[in-house]
């Protein structure tokens, strides 16, 4: 059987992330993913400064034959209401990336061992060690395997019971060349559609000449049906042709951090990005904290020289708490003001341009006010 310093289940950007840290350093590693790469993954895929910056993203060799979409406002809306449109001015506040291509290319330059389109099957504990589908023995097992990662179902976690999770439908389409020449829709802002309850909202982004269109609610209630409901919506206010409407929507679910109640560490193991449930509650934004948990699970790691115990791993739990605070299981809601009021102060507040750019994308959208990461 043959022996690695680290096995990390699932090859996103949380897995890749961590499987170039710890390969820098020596480590051998092993990434295991059921998929073959490039793989699609449902994402509107817009990443921010911060990320790129915490990857060490080279930007002129990353847009060599992909999409890379500087973005530079935002157009953002209550559904059925006017749009308002932020800009933020030159330099780019977040990019448009193909998440076939992006995952990839992370892969790719990881410096791992890759064994794609191996599911994992089975882990067994062995003494100090793990065993993954019987053929590979490792003291540090890593969940990297997005919300329904089989480490953090061994972990413990309740896959899709008694979870509060996000649902989401997306398509992400390539228009003709006549197509793309009559979208109005922008390169340069995505445009953002909340919800009238407020328990999600849709997106239009274009990336050069593809179009990625989605919703994504707390809890997936009847998703379908107002996704529906919104495409009908930008078929009638011209924003996207019908054809390209009627596109396969595919769906997926994943969990934001305040209500996760996954354990972030066990003997020998830890869970990194979506398996461990770190998206930001107010844009869904999972790739910055996916990165973010992947470092610093490295540093935590290096730390733990070795001794994998719970009690040495507890530092990445403990990090994990520092950046992102406690998590809130109970889903208070800070407000003070009934359902009605509050959607009726939400939908005055996002006619202000000054609330649009500086709270809902800056802070909820961007995150400016967190300083990134350093790889
Ligand atoms: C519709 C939608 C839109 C989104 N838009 C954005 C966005 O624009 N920006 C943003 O920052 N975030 C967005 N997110 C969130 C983001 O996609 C995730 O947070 C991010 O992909 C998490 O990365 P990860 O590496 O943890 O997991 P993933 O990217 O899910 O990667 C997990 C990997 O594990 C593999 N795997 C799964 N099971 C197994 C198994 N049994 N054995 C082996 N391998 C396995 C999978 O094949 C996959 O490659 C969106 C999510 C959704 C659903």
């Amino acid at each position: 059987m043959e022996r690695r310093d680290a096995v990390i289940v699932g090859g996103g950007p949380a897995g890749s992330t961590l499987a170039r840290a710890l390969s820098a350093a020596g480590a051998a590693v092993t990434v295991l993913d059921k998929r073959v790469f490039p793989r699609d993954k449902t994402c509107a895929g817009w990443i921010t400064p911060a990320v790129i910056r915490s990857l060490e993203l080279d930007l002129d060799d990353y847009r060599q034959g992909r999409v890379l979409q500087p973005m530079h406002g935002f157009s953002v809306a209550r559904m059925g209401a006017a749009p308002v449109r932020a800009g933020h001015g030159a330099a780019p506040v977040s990019y448009g990336i193909r998440r076939c291509e992006f995952d990839h290319y992370l892969l790719a330059r990881s410096g791992a061992q890759l064994r794609a389109g191996a599911a994992v099957e089975s882990l067994e504990r062995a003494g100090n060690e793990w065993i993954v589908n019987g053929a590979l023995r490792t003291p540090l097992l890593v969940g990297a395997g997005g919300h329904f990662c089989p480490v953090a179902r061994s972990l413990g976690a309740d896959l899709g019971r008694g979870e509060s999770v996000v649902g989401a439908q997306e398509f992400e389409v390539r228009m003709s060349a006549a197509q793309a020449a009559r979208s109005p829709v922008r390169g340069d802002t995505p445009q953002l559609y909340f919800c009238p309850d407020l328990a999600g909202y849709a997106w239009v982004v274009r990336k050069g000449d593809w179009l990625n269109v989605g919703i994504g609610r707390r809890g997936p209630h009847r998703l379908g049906e107002h996704f529906e409901r919104f495409l009908a919506a930008m078929v009638r206010d011209g924003v996207l042709d019908e054809s390209i409407a009627r596109t396969r929507a595919g769906g997926h679910a994943y969990l934001l951090y305040p209500h996760a109640r996954r354990p972030l560490i066990a003997e020998g193991a830890l869970l990194i990005g979506d398996a461990a449930g770190l998206a930001y509650p107010e844009s869904g934004e999972g790739i910055r904290p996916a990165v973010e948990s992947a470092l610093l699970a490295a540093e935590a790691i290096r730390a733990c020289g070795g001794n994998y115990s719970r009690q040495s791993l507890s530092r990445y739990a403990q990090s994990i708490e520092n950046r992102y605070g406690a998590r809130n299981l109970q889903e208070r809601d800070k407000t003070a003001l009934p359902g009605r009021l509050k959607q009726l102060a939400a939908g005055l507040l996002m006619r202000s341009r000054w609330f649009t750019r500086e709270i809902i994308t800056r802070r909820w959208f961007l995150h400016e006010h967190v300083a990134p990461l350093a790889a």
